[in-house]
């Protein structure tokens, strides 16, 4: 067993021991693990999916440990509500419908507000 597996042991252990003596503290807990790992997780992909990364970073490593992620952590969720592909890294309220001559059909959103990639940003504000 490497000095890593047995670090990851321990971080394995120690959230065992606490979870056994108050659960409820233990979820509080956990709950704050994984809001600093949205905070602080380094942003990458997998096959293309958005994930959460500890960027080699022991305590982020641990945090992961703690919560039963791989790493890196798949967060679908996180992608641009309109490609789906990027982390949606900014936000934007959806234009006004366009009104397409051509077509005679006008272009409409379905909601008032996405969380959006830098490109689509771009694309919607020009
Ligand atoms: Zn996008």
């Amino acid at each position: 067993m490497n000095k890593e597996q047995v670090s990851k042991d321990k971080v394995r252990e120690a959230a065992e021991f606490y979870k056994d003596i108050n659960q409820q503290k233990y979820a509080d807990a956990r709950e704050i693990i994984e809001s600093l790992c949205y905070q602080f997780g380094y942003q990458t992909y997998k096959n293309g999916v958005p994930c959460l990364g500890s960027a080699g970073l022991s305590a982020l490593e641990d945090a992961f440990v703690i919560l039963g992620w791989e790493n890196p952590h798949p967060v679908p969720e996180m992608a641009c509500e309109l490609c789906g592909k990027k982390w949606a890294t900014c936000g934007t309220s959806a234009p006004k419908p366009k009104y397409d001559p051509k077509t005679g059909m006008t272009e409409s959103y379905t909601k008032n507000y996405y969380r959006c990639c830098g490109d689509c940003f771009t694309k919607l504000r020009n």
